[in-house]
Order: structure tokens, then sequence, then C-alpha cells
């Protein structure tokens, strides 16, 4: 016998029992069922996931007599959107029959096209602390600020800061001679509705009683005196992230300007921590894994995917309890034949999409404003192309 026929039935031996194809789980269409398998799952073998492509192309299966184009009917029959988790500061929810390509430009948007509010200009009057100036101004620059961005206007070079395109933070911070160390905290960022209380330098020189002393700011009305913050004042989302600290004698006196801008000019800008996303996956028994094989595979799974079933006069079944939980980290294919038993797949066109936001605005009216930046964008492309 040639060693290439050896192996041949080596690797027959190897091959499922059910194919994959034929499993309830996998959608029948039009289509052979393979070719269905391959359009709407990626595979994840031992060595590297196969199907990972997306079949776009509305010509793709046209030998077959089956349209694959794209129409705005069957995407509005199948779209769906689940909120599985909503927390104050984050939310997880699935996106069901949209393609990768927008799935990934509404994570690219919410990460680097929706505004917040950041503090960008700091004007330091006294810093006897260990941290450098550039240094504290980077470490304000990135607290998250609890006010709604929609609230302001985006503020230009030449524009003057005004109540409604700035927010000024005043921070005066002390640590008592012969003390103990002490810890400068967001809490004691004040807000000034007024806007900045530090006089400009060239009227600092030349002011004069009669007229007012002009500041860094223009406010011609206070920020509390408008409805939408009289009732909830500006503050840092956190009170208690330590800015720096202080030594005995030391001292840091400033004010902070907050103005609105994109996480794709600066990522102190950006509302969420982190906004991703990954394909469901789908975890299949190809045939019944019962009594010591069954409890192996149960401990082979590092997040508890399989539980085990008691059929019946003490005979244990695996089932698959958990497939959303797996990380596809093909840990239950691994070693012997264990791809005879277990198939490992995601589902194409259904995404697990997970927001935290930073604090700025809650992460479902993240997502809602992020749908509305596509959307105009959208709306461009079209007047354009018209
Ligand atoms: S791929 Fe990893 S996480 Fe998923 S079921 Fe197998 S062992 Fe568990």
């Amino acid at each position: 016998m040639s060693s290439l026929e050896s192996n041949t039935e080596a690797d027959s031996d190897l091959t499922p029992k059910i194919p994959v194809w034929e499993l309830p789980d996998v959608p029948k269409g039009n289509l052979s069922p393979h070719l269905q398998l391959q359009r709407t799952r990626v595979v994840c073998n031992k060595e590297a996931p196969t199907n990972t492509e997306n079949v776009q192309y509305s010509g793709a299966y046209a030998a077959m007599g089956v349209d694959n184009s794209l129409g705005l009917g069957e995407f509005r029959k199948r779209f769906r959107v689940e909120v599985i988790r909503l927390t104050e500061g984050d939310m997880e929810f699935d996106l069901i029959g949209i393609d990768a390509s927008l799935a990934n430009a509404f994570r690219r948007i919410l990460i680097a096209e929706l505004p917040t509010m950041a503090i960008e200009k700091v004007l330091i009057a006294n810093n006897t602390s260990v941290i450098q100036d550039e240094v504290l101004a980077h470490r304000l620059g990135l607290i998250p600020l609890q006010v709604d961005p929609r609230l302001f206007e985006y503020m230009s070079e030449n524009d003057i800061p005004n109540e409604k395109n700035t927010i000024v933070f005043k921070l005066h911070a002390q640590c008592e001679k012969g003390g103990s160390r002490s810890t400068v905290k967001t809490d004691e960022l004040k807000w000034l509705p007024n806007g900045s209380e530090l006089l400009l330098a060239t009227e600092n020189m030349a002011s004069n009683e009669a007229s007012k002393p002009k500041t860094y700011t223009s406010f011609t009305c206070s920020q509390d005196s408008l409805p939408e913050f009289s009732k909830n004042p500006i503050a840092p989302k956190h009170p208690d992230i330590i800015i720096a600290k202080l030594g005995p004698g030391q001292e840091i006196e400033l004010e902070a300007h907050a103005v609105k801008g994109m996480g794709k000019t600066h990522a102190k800008w950006s509302p969420v921590a982190t906004a991703w996303y990954r394909m469901l996956p789908e975890v299949v028994l190809l045939q019944e894994v019962e009594g010591n094989k069954a409890e192996e595979l149960v401990k082979k799974c590092p997040v508890k995917v399989f539980d085990i079933e008691d059929i019946c006069k003490g005979v244990k079944r695996a089932a698959v309890a958990r497939p959303r939980d797996c990380t596809l980290c093909r840990e239950c294919i691994r070693g012997d034949d264990w791809e005879k038993f277990v198939a490992l797949q995601r589902i194409k066109d259904h995404f697990i999409f997970t927001i935290e936001s930073t604090g700025a605005l809650p992460p479902e009216v993240l997502f809602t404003e992020a749908v509305k930046i596509l959307e105009d964008k959208c709306e461009r492309v079209i007047t354009e192309l018209s």
C-alpha cells in the first residue's frame, strides 16, 4: 500500500458523519447546501477559518438562477436590532441582517465622528507640583465631561470663546506646608458658568475702573441661566479621577477651557471607551457525544459552552448550552478526532455589538446619533450623484 493511499484512508476516518450543511441550523435557500453554507457562515477549522469573504456581487450565483443582489425591500424584511443588555454606561445589542461593512461603518462613526466636549486649552497660573504643565494639560484633556455636546457649537480658530462654544473650569488646589501629601481629583474642577476669571495680559496692565476688565472668554450670559444647564450643572462625569498628587507646599492653579470636537482629531473627543462587534458564534454537535467523551468535551471549553444532559439511566450526553459565549478559541476541536464531533461557525450577517460610553451621552443615544450621521453621509452621496 502506498503512503498516499494510507493517508487517504486515515483522512476518511476523520470526515464528520453528517455534512455540516445538512444540519438544521444551516439555512436552506435556493442554492445548493454547500454554497448556502459558504454564503452565510464563516467556518472555523482547526488550522484557520474559511469562507471569510462576503459575496457581494449581484450575479455571483446567476448560473444557478439565484439573484444575489442587495435590495432595500429584502434588507427591510431581514434587518432587526435586539437589545441584550443596557446600562447607564454600556450596551450590548444584536444587529441582524446587515453586512460587515455597515456594522464597521457604525463602529468607526462611534469612535471618530460623534462629537463631545473635552478640555482643549489650559491656562496655568501656578504649578509647583512635580507634574509638568504639558502632562497636566494632557491629563485634563482626557477627563470625560458630563454634558450634552449637541447643546454646543464648534469653535473655529477665529471665533471668540462664548457661552455657546466653551465651558470653563477652575482648579485651585494646595497642599499645606508641613502637612501630608494630598491628591487632587476631578471633583476639584469647578465649573465657571460666567466664563473665564483670568484677565487678559494687556488688560491687566492697562485696566481702568471705568471699563469692564476683559478675560479670556466673552460670555453674554451665565450658562447656568440657560434652561439646559440650570438643573444639570456641568461637571466631570467621574468625581474621583486622580489629576495630580501634591507634596507639602505645592500648589496648582489653572483654568481649563473645554470645546466641542471629534475623535478623529484627538481621542479625547471620542464619546466611547470602546465600540466593537463580533459575529454570532454557532457551535454544532455533528453526532451524539456521550459518556466520558461528553465530560471531556465539557472540560475542554474554558467558557462553559457545553453542559451535560442526563438522558436516561445515568447515560450522560453533551449539549450546546451557551453558544453565544463561545470565543472561537477552537480548543474543543484540537487533538484527536474532535472535528468529527464539533463544528464551529460564525453567522456572517449577525453581529453582537457592544458600546461603552465615556459618560457624555448614554450608549443608546450614541448609537442613534451614529445612525443619523451615516444617514447624512448617504444623503450627501445621493445629492452629489444626482
Ligand atoms: S471554540 Fe473554545 S469557547 Fe468555543 S466552544 Fe470550543 S472550546 Fe468553547
